[in-house]
């Protein structure tokens, strides 16, 4: 588990690095889901880089690149 966490991390696209979450994908998820959002992966770089997780701002950035 902790080797598919380190893999994880290397793959991850969130910037914030200080996440205790971070590389742990099942946490990442449950964390986001039960504040209404979405993980950082999920946003584009741009996007991502805002730390605004909400689905609102993932529609707003799909709808912007269209
Ligand atoms: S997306 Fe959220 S929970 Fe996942 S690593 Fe980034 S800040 Fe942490």
């Amino acid at each position: 588990m902790d080797f598919k966490k380190e893999a994880n991390k290397s793959n991850c696209a969130c910037t914030y690095l200080a996440c205790p979450r971070r590389g742990d994908c099942y946490a990442c998820v449950e964390h986001h889901r039960g504040n209404a959002e979405l993980p950082g992966c999920f946003f584009t770089s741009e996007s991502e880089k805002t730390y605004d997780r909400s689905i609102k701002n993932f529609i707003q950035t799909i709808a912007d690149k269209e």
